[in-house]
């Protein structure tokens, strides 16, 4: 995501992308000014995706060395199977999502992709591997059309229509007055943050990668494009390595894994059913979020009555 020689353009969506989503770039430059460690390597070889197997061995981190983040995390996530990593505030979910990225490196430990290590590769191999769909996308003040087919430079028109479609959002672009012609951006049209969050992914069915980053949108969506989100998601993440920054628990009960972290540490694992069961931080967190969401329903049943 972050090469410094890519066109201004590019540089200023992923500047938005990163601070609204996974990270504040301000920071994030500060550090790698700071950081000269994170850069390739002489000669770095390039990432050789087979299935997309990432595998977190005993990773430490720590952004400043007199508070460690990230202690001791080891998980697997197997080639196309899928990861939700969930906690409270401040446990180190973005954190384990920028370090898979390599804005930072690791201060203990290792992560590897199909065996290598991600710091022996180039880092523009390693993030063209992975398709991160953030929490907030800001679009380029272009038209939908082109915010599509930016996933791919040489996407073919009945290809970008048929990720829109897979997408969730062909119905509603062709339901415009402009269709895929209509101006987006800070100076077109303003979508809903589910709008844009599923033209996010159709960019990224477009560009194909082999893993997918998905940072869970925190705000609450009404349920209804929660749902179209969801199956879009689903879609793109069938059959594909997939790691999901998880807010709301209720997305992914179908996760094939779930890592809960607590204060950077990995505090259980398994599927909803076994964590449920297990009657841990898990099943707190899970409770504490059904009651949230009763008295949100509560609270808009008595404003609907009022
Ligand atoms: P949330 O659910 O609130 O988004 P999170 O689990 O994703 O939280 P992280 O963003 O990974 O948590 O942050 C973990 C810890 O690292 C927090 O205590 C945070 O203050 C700290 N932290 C995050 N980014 C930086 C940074 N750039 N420099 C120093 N500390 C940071």
């Amino acid at each position: 995501m972050l090469q410094l020689f890519m066109p201004l353009n590019f540089m200023g969506m992923v500047y938005r992308e990163i601070k609204q989503g996974l990270t504040d770039i301000e920071r994030m430059m500060e550090v790698l000014e700071k950081n000269p460690e994170v850069a390739d390597k002489p000669g770095a070889k390039e990432l050789k995706v087979s299935g997309g197997a990432i595998r977190f061995d005993h990773v430490g981190f720590a952004y400043d060395p007199e508070r460690v983040i990230l202690k001791d995390v080891s998980f697997d996530v197997p080639a196309g199977k899928m990861v939700a990593i969930v906690g409270p505030s401040g446990a180190g979910k973005s954190t384990v999502a920028r370090l898979l990225l390599r804005f930072y490196d690791v201060t203990g430990g290792k992560i590897t992709i199909d065996g290598q290590n991600i710091r022996d590769v180039s880092q523009h191999s390693l993030r063209s591997a992975i398709g991160v769909v953030p929490q907030d996308t800001v679009l380029f003040n272009d038209t939908i059309f082109y915010n599509i087919k930016y996933g791919r430079a040489d996407a073919t028109d009945a290809e970008v229509y048929a990720a829109a479609k897979l997408a969730q959002i062909d119905d509603f672009v062709r339901a415009l007055p402009d269709g895929y012609n209509t101006m987006v951006g800070e100076r077109g049209l303003k979508l809903s943050g589910g709008e844009k969050q599923r033209v996010a992914i159709a960019r990224t069915i477009l560009k194909a990668p082999p893993i997918l980053l998905l940072d869970e949108a925190t705000s609450a969506l009404d349920s209804h494009t929660e749902r179209e989100i969801q199956d879009a998601l689903d879609r793109v993440s069938k059959d594909r390595t997939t790691v999901v920054i998880a807010h709301r628990l209720s997305t992914i009960i179908h996760a094939d894994s779930i890592l809960v972290l607590e204060a950077g540490r990995v505090a259980e694992q398994g599927t909803h059913g076994e964590l449920i069961a297990k009657n841990g931080l898990y099943a707190s967190l899970w409770a504490r979020q059904r009651q949230a969401e009763k008295a949100r329903e509560e609270l808009a049943h008595a404003l609907e009555e009022a």
